[in-house]
């Protein structure tokens, strides 16, 4: 590999150069949707940010393979671990079979992630799928004695775990502080302690989503998916294992306990998480009322929308920011990410019509290597847009005629884009799929060509009438001394 990543380990705390276990492939492994709702910003902003990690890595020659789980049972309403089942209280509701509502959401998030061009994951495997492998890995934690059954439940012994490994290694939470912070809940009265949660739930009568197991008809925990799904499909030890920051604390400390009471080892070398998005500072809450869906934010139909934002604009301005800190919406950030981005692909459009010199004179060479830098330095994405707007301005200025490039300098900045804005953070060049493509920006040529003729033989009327009506048509002319420039406003 030429280039050397490194990355942030939540587990270590420290950034860790990348190492594979078994170069060149890789593992990699995300926990996905819970697929009862519409997806947010939040989605977004941990789709993003887990595709710019599968496209670098692939980028610089592994081969990844990328599991990212639908939860589609066991995710109770209440974050411990009680009450009703998300999806079954939506079948419920909606009369409709809870598959129904699985496929229905599934098929939702895949179409908005596919509209912020998030790469499909290699593998996206159904909790509901593998209900058989999770009742094998309740019984290889029963027979090594973490967990213990009640009333047809099966509950992890986080206690009794914590003398032989370490209970909070990840969320740095210690156990006398969880006992003292964790709220009663139902099922208390079967467990042995307040902090142990459910592997194996037993149903009550309403719950229809339901299998049989040797401890009763019930179904499994939902921290148990991602723990037997990754080590189906990426073994006892993998590289990565991602997530959203608001996953560590239970749902990860949970895998991570899982696993060592199954394989006695730790099975995850890099742990990463992305922050969270916030609004007007507000963390999203549907009580709040700020709660967006992606499909509300693409079509402009939320009270808390001034227009609609296009999905390349919301990646845009996801990537603006640094995985790892924190990124607040508003219409005016997102405005101004709109500008950014519709700057960069303008510059990035004009490089054809640039008029080349024999010498150049700017050194535009090391905008490469300092954008490996930055993603090689935890996937900064912020640093690269700001390279390329680097580069954008260099563009513009040669268009202006303030300084000259040679053709190799051109071929270097169209490749520049190509590789760090497109193929990498993945940005799709809208302008040139939405209508601006070669024959339609042909036809345009021609038109201004034919103006510019009009002007030459004075024919006036000619020439405003092109202008006039490739303006209400959405047209912006530019009359430069080399010719007019267009654009769609
Ligand atoms: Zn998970």
């Amino acid at each position: 590999m030429e280039q050397k990543l490194s990355i942030y380990n939540t587990l270590t705390r420290t950034k860790e150069v990348f190492e594979p276990l078994h170069a060149p492939h890789v593992g990699m492994y995300v926990c996905g949707p819970t697929v009862y709702s519409d997806a947010h910003l939040g989605h977004a902003r941990h789709g993003v940010t887990f595709d710019l990690l599968f496209r670098y890595l692939q980028h610089i020659g592994y081969k990844v393979r990328y599991v990212r789980n639908i939860t589609d049972v066991g995710h109770l309403e209440n974050e411990e671990g009680s009450g009703e089942d998300k999806i079954s209280k939506k079948a419920r509701l909606e009369q409709l079979e809870p598959m129904e509502v699985v496929q229905y959401y599934s098929n939702r998030y895949h179409k908005v992630m596919n509209d912020l061009n998030t790469l499909p994951p290699s593998i996206e495997p159904h909790a509901s799928g593998h209900i058989i492998e999770q009742i094998e890995s309740i019984n290889e934690i029963l027979k090594n004695g973490y967990a213990y059954e009640s009333n047809g439940s099966v509950y992890f012994d986080v206690e009794k775990y914590n003398k032989d490994y370490d209970y909070g290694i990840l969320s740095h939470r210690n156990i006398e502080e969880m006992l003292n912070t964790t709220r009663e809940l139902d099922g208390q009265d079967e467990k042995r302690s307040k902090v142990d949660f459910a592997l194996w739930k037993k149903a009550s009568p309403e719950h229809i989503m339901r299998w049989p197991s040797p401890w009763s008809v019930g179904f499994p925990g939902w921290h148990l998916e991602c723990s037997t799904m990754s080590i189906k499909y990426l073994g006892k030890e993998f590289d990565i294992h991602g997530g959203g920051l608001d996953l560590m604390f239970p749902h990860h400390e949970c895998e991570i306990a899982q696993n060592t009471a199954m394989e006695k080892h730790q099975v995850v070398k890099y742990w990463m998480h992305n922050n969270m998005i916030t609004i007007g500072g507000q963390k999203m809450a549907r009580s709040l009322g700020n709660f967006i869906t992606l499909e509300q934010l693409f079509a402009g139909e939320h009270e808390l929308l001034e227009k609609a934002y296009s999905p390349m604009v919301v990646r845009f301005f996801i990537l603006q920011a640094h995985y790892r800190s924190t990124v607040d919406f508003s219409n005016e950030a997102l405005q101004a990410a709109e500008k950014s981005l519709s700057r960069l692909l303008e510059s990035y459009s004009r490089l054809d019509k640039l008029i080349v010199s024999e010498t150049s004179t700017v050194d535009i060479k090391d905008i490469r290597q300092k954008s490996y830098d930055a993603l090689n330095d935890d996937l900064n994405s912020a640093i690269v847009i700001a390279h390329l707007c680097e580069a954008s301005t260099t563009i513009n200025s040669a268009i202006a005629g303030n300084i000259s490039l040679t053709k190799e300098d051109v071929a270097e900045l169209k490749d520049l884009f190509d590789t760090f804005l497109f193929s990498i953070l993945g940005i799709r060049n809208e302008t040139a799929s939405a209508g601006n493509n070669e024959a339609f920006g042909k036809a345009v040529d021609l038109l201004l060509d034919i103006r510019q003729k009009a002007k030459e033989n004075k024919d006036w009327a000619t020439s405003d009438q092109i202008r006039n009506e490739l303006a209400k048509a959405g047209f912006e002319i530019k009359d430069g001394k080399d010719g007019a420039e267009w654009k769609l406003k």
